[in-house]
């Protein structure tokens, strides 16, 4: 064990970690581009962008400059009663490419806090108006975070079970995955099913709820389970006759993952509030942004703080990471990663489709831009960790790329800047993996 590791197991406690079971963590000691390097000079192809955040590669040199340069000039001050150039000239490049609608940026540094802003806002946003609302409306399977909050709308999900009695109430709707041969003849139904359910809580609760959360177009953490953005903008335009506020937690499919800037471009109706994370930064450093309509704006603005919204962080608007922010934002923008993102998808939808194809085990391939899963086995219902998921991971680390499958749902989410060969080769070591395992041999 090298003197990291060792140290490691002395005095860290793991995320998302039964630090009984689990294996020695690998110490990483260099990244550059798509790749992680160990202590003992291994390499490994970052498969998941480092937990769904990273865009360009790791180290770009044009994020390492801005974070140099801006750390020099102003590292950090506080955002109540101050402001600076970074973060207001992030919100301005943001606002150029958003819809006009959403104009107020609300700062803070996660996903999970992104997210919890958003809930308090609308909350509060009731509150102010001198309306009672108390009931949130969530996805089954919706995961947005683990704060208290951000659990509570995602209670669902397979991750909070043990904070259950903690949670304030949600009307959870069922969620109609689209799974691509398997129910492409029923998925109509299904949705029409899910509506009916939504149309009867509205029915009685419509006027007492606050707002509905979703991860649009794609559940990331229940296993990047898709469905039809149709069906989505049909929730959405039911719930908008009760004025309840939409909110769509982008902390995923922002900054170009699902092709798009912003998921949102997937569908016609537009939300009130989205919040933004992960990608925000290209992965080098801790952002979350909350961003809302002017209306949600001034129901905050009165004569007294009572109105006003009495939320922060620390380390809110931090100059640093917003200049970061500013500076992976041009290059997402660029004509080079563009082309790079749909490069990226059309090699996902070769390589999946042929995977699929081969019938080696493989289904319910999906692809939605840079974004590339499928489902080892037949078995429908998933849960955190399965046996396919763990072996395919372990055995596909050996063979150096790093992979987390949910379940046994296997995904690639690679950065941005990975070369079409690089995708295809991670692609080809997988299918000789899967191969391997004999799924295709299985009866259930
Ligand atoms: C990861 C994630 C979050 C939580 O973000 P953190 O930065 O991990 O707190 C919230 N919502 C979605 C959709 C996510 O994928």
């Amino acid at each position: 064990m090298d003197t990291t590791t060792r140290l490691d197991r002395k005095y860290v406690w793991h995320p998302f970690t039964q630090e009984a079971t689990a294996p020695i963590p690998i110490s990483i000691q260099q990244a550059k581009g798509i790749y992680l390097y160990d202590v003992q000079g291994n390499a490994y192809k970052d498969m998941i962008s480092s937990w769904w955040v990273n865009l360009h590669g790791h180290a770009h040199p044009k994020l390492v400059k801005a974070l140099h340069q801006q750390s020099a000039t102003l590292d950090h001050v506080v955002f109540a009663g101050f402001t600076h150039e970074p973060a207001v000239a992030l919100c301005e490049r943001l606002s150029a490419i958003l819809p006009d609608m959403l104009c107020k940026f609300f700062f803070s540094d996660n996903g999970s806090t992104s997210v919890e802003v958003a809930l308090k806002i609308a909350y509060q946003y009731w509150y102010n108006k001198g309306e009672e609302r108390s009931r949130f409306i969530a996805l089954e399977g919706g995961y947005h975070g683990d704060t208290l909050g951000a659990m509570s709308v995602g209670a669902n999900s397979v991750y909070h079970n043990v904070f259950r009695k903690l949670f304030f109430p949600v009307k959870f709707i069922p969620y109609p995955e689209f799974l691509y041969g398997e129910n492409d003849l029923t998925i109509d139904e299904e949705e029409e099913l899910v509506i009916k359910k939504l149309d009867a809580f509205l029915d009685k609760y419509g006027e007492e709820t606050v707002a509905l959360i979703i991860e649009p177009c794609i559940q990331g953490a229940s296993g990047m389970r898709v469905c039809r953005p149709q069906f989505l903008n049909r929730i959405i335009s039911r719930v908008r006759r009760y004025n309840i506020i939409v909110i769509f937690d982008e902390v995923l499919t922002g900054f170009g993952r699902t092709g798009p800037l912003f998921a949102l471009e997937h569908l016609d109706e537009i939300p009130d509030i989205i919040c933004l994370s992960k990608g925000i930064t290209g992965g080098m450093l801790p952002l979350g942004l909350t961003v809302t309509t002017q209306t949600i704006y001034e129901a905050f603005l009165g004569t007294n703080t009572d109105s006003a919204f009495l939320h922060g962080h620390s380390y809110t608007a931090n100059p640093i990471t917003c200049a970061v922010a500013t500076e992976s934002f041009n290059l997402l923008t660029s004509k080079k990663c563009i082309e790079q993102r749909k490069i990226i998808e059309e090699v996902h939808k070769a390589c999946i489709f042929d995977l699929y194809e081969s019938r080696i085990g493989i289904y319910a391939p999906r692809v939605l831009g840079t974004i590339g899963a499928f489902r080892l086995g037949k078995a429908k219902k998933q849960q955190y960790q399965m046996p396919y998921g763990i072996e395919c991971r372990e055995k596909a680390l050996q063979q150096g790329i790093i992979i987390r499958p949910i379940g046994n749902t296997v995904y690639f989410i690679p950065p941005y800047s990975i070369t079409a060969e690089e995708l295809y080769d991670a692609y080809d070591i997988l299918q000789v993996i899967i191969q391997e395992m004999k799924i295709y041999e299985e009866k259930l």
